[in-house]
């Protein structure tokens, strides 16, 4: 210990993605601004996965499901794509610019910040 031995351990410097992300619910790239990440299955069932999304498109999900909703039924894309209301959110946002956010379509649901 304590020798600098490091000389044959070269990491790969930036091993940068080449897909270009895009967001699980409204398909448009997803920039660097806003974006969250969505547990797509609860932690209460055995939730890992966390999908980088627009933070404006999470907003949606969870203004537009509880919890439970999201657990029993909308715990895929596809299912939560199908719902009337994230249908018509996608088409909505879909000509918004990748970091564009609003709280206002949320406000139906009026509580204290959790
Ligand atoms: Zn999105
Ligand atoms: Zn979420």
């Amino acid at each position: 210990m304590g020798r600098m031995a490091r000389h044959l351990y070269i990491p790969e410097l930036h091993d940068a993605p080449t897909v270009e992300a895009v967001c699980p619910l409204c398909g448009r790239a997803l920039g660097s601004d806003n974006i969250d990440r969505h547990h797509l299955v609860p932690k209460s069932l055995k939730g890992r996965e966390q999908f980088p999304i627009h933070k404006i498109c999470h907003r949606k999900i969870h203004a537009t499901f509880s919890e439970r909703e999201l657990l029993r039924a909308y715990h895929t894309w596809d299912a939560l794509k199908d719902h009337a209301d994230i249908a018509a959110f996608i088409d909505w946002v879909a000509g918004k610019p990748p970091g564009f956010y609003t709280r206002t379509f949320t406000s139906n649901k009026k509580k204290a910040a959790r």
